[in-house]
């Protein structure tokens, strides 16, 4: 049985963390917009942006080392370091903005002040660390970031990375205080909380089989009720996939031309975690160490303190992994079936080129707990196969496309915003730098598909975020009111915390 529904202004396909921002920026800025979201599980939040499926890191480039590299003259190139940072920027000024006006009512529920470190082994190593501490520490954006590379201070720093480290292999690290731990799950349900108490209708257990234009121009949603089976037709004028993993076949799906000779890469995620109060209790930081040789950029391996539920636990991690699912509630089917014609050559161009990577991403998957406990060790030395165990993290979705850089079946790392020429749909691909950007992506979908109101938004976007247009790294005043105000705003000033 289908039934059809009254037309509303936005759809959003998804209730990640994505859809809540871009729902919660649009009712800001226009509330009188009738906003409608589906989500086929069964609250928001499950999928990528639930706590447990990602590492919970506010990304701005203090410690990842993959955002840094070094030149063929030698110097570190810091430029997307300072682009990732200022998207940090904006999503913590968005978000004080709504603490601000008790929109959230405790941010601590979802944002925890935490050093940021970054920590190598071997010459090369901590040479590298030390051009890189003193490209970015002459940066106001990075103001804060200490070096060492003397054991007894890194013994103060991270005691349970030092405790019976046996090699005499030099070490180093960075630390820098300003970081964050971000529970991505919390915030998405905080924002649907609100959305809800703005009138949004939220379905969920509805899941969007297809997405086709009709007659009138408009966009036409075949919505399935998970429960009872019925299929329902919506309208809209405008509609955001974001449905993470599950964006591409739905971009597919709308037949928009911007959406083809695009391929989905799927690579899982696995931690390590440990509840243990005895070990959790002696490191306090999110220590971000090199990438293997061969491995992609997201499995970098990092020891996190975590806040979940007002409990502190550790995570190590990301072990990657090959699944053909796009979501982790998805289906074995998932990439076979996002091939079509026209991106099947860009499909096969990415596989063949990419055999190491699959190769790579196969043994990992086929790694034993004690050959992860190993990797582990090169961490914490003295860490025992009790104390942590597995646990499955969610998928990112690679993009692949033809570049002219890469050539054909290019495999990318980052977000990508793919919207019709109309503005009239938008789906966001890619997972990387992932949550902790959202708010800037979403600010380009904005701009992307309503360029007709952007104008007369833009007093009250930059009400909610002062730097909006602005470039941080060129105004350190700036910097500074902004780190002031969103301290004091998130509840992120050390001596507020309570945490145990
Ligand atoms: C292992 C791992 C570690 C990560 N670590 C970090 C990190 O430290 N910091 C960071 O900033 N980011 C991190 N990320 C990335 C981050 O989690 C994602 O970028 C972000 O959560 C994506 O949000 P989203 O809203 O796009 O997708 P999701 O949170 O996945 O939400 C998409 C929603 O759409 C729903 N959906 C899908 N298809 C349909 C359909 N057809 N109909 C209805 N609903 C549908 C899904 O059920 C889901 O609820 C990590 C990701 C992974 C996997």
């Amino acid at each position: 049985m289908s039934n059809r529904q009254p037309t509303t202004d936005v759809i959003l396909i998804g209730a990640g963390v994505m859809s809540a921002t871009l729902g919660t920026l649009l009712k800001e800025l226009v509330p009188e917009w009738k906003i409608t979201v589906f989500e086929k599980l069964a609250s928001a939040g499950e999928e990528s942006s639930n706590e447990w499926n990602n590492a919970g890191t506010g990304h701005a480039a203090l410690c990842e080392l993959n955002y840094t590299t070094e030149k063929p003259d030698g110097s570190v190139d810091i430029s997307k370091a300072i682009s990732i940072n200022e998207q940090f920027q904006v999503s913590r000024q968005f978000w004080s903005y709504l603490a601000d006006r008790k929109l959230i009512s405790n941010p601590n529920d979802f944002i925890m002040p935490l050093p940021h470190m970054s920590f190598v082994q071997g010459e090369k190593n901590v040479s590298f660390l030390k051009k890189r501490f003193e490209a970015l520490s002459n940066n106001p954006l990075f103001q804060g970031m200490e070096f060492s590379d003397d054991p007894n201070k890194l013994k103060e720093w991270i005691p349970l990375m030092l405790e019976n480290r046996l090699s005499n292999e030099p070490i180093a690290a960075t630390k820098i205080d300003s970081g964050t731990d971000v529970n991505f799950g919390a915030l998405t349900r905080i924002l649907f909380d609100h959305l809800t108490s703005q009138n949004v209708g939220i379905k969920y257990k509805h899941q969007v089989d297809d997405i086709k234009r009709n007659r009138e121009g408009l966009w036409e949603l075949k919505v399935r009720n998970i429960d009872s089976g019925s299929v329902e037709r919506h309208t809209a004028k405008f509609v955001f996939i974001g449905g993470g993993g599950g964006s591409l076949p739905l971009l597919q799906k709308s037949g928009i031309p911007e959406g083809k000779n695009i391929g989905g890469f799927p690579v899982s995620g696995l931690f390590m975690v440990c509840t243990n109060p005895d070990i959790v209790e002696q490191h306090h930081a999110k220590v971000y160490g090199k990438a293997p040789v061969g491995a992609p950029p997201m499995s970098v391996p990092h020891l996190d303190t975590r806040f979940i539920d007002n409990k502190k636990s550790l995570l190590f991690g990301p072990f990657a992994g090959f699944s053909p699912k796009f979501l982790k509630t998805g289906s074995m089917f998932d990439l076979i079936g996002s091939v079509k014609p026209n991106n099947v050559m860009t499909m096969l161009a990415a596989g063949a080129k990419n055999m190491s990577l699959t190769k790579y991403l196969i043994q990992q998957v086929m790694l034993s707990k004690e050959k992860r406990m190993e990797e582990l060790r090169e961490f914490v030395p003295n860490a025992k196969s009790e104390d942590w165990d597995l646990l499955v993290a969610g998928q990112r979705v690679q993009v692949i496309k033809d570049t002219d850089a890469g050539g054909k079946g290019t495999l990318q790392f980052g977000t990508e915003v793919v919207s019709a020429a109309d503005g009239s749909i938008a789906a966001l691909l890619g997972a990387s730098p992932g949550a902790s950007t959202a708010v800037s992506v979403m600010l380009e979908v904005m701009k992307k598909c309503f360029p007709q109101h952007i104008k007369e938004w833009e007093a009250k976007i930059k009400e909610m975020i002062p730097s909006y247009g602005v470039s941080l790294a060129k105004n350190p005043e700036l910097i500074d009111e902004i780190h002031t105000s969103t301290a004091r705003a998130l509840g992120l000033n050390r001596e507020l915390q309570t945490v145990s």
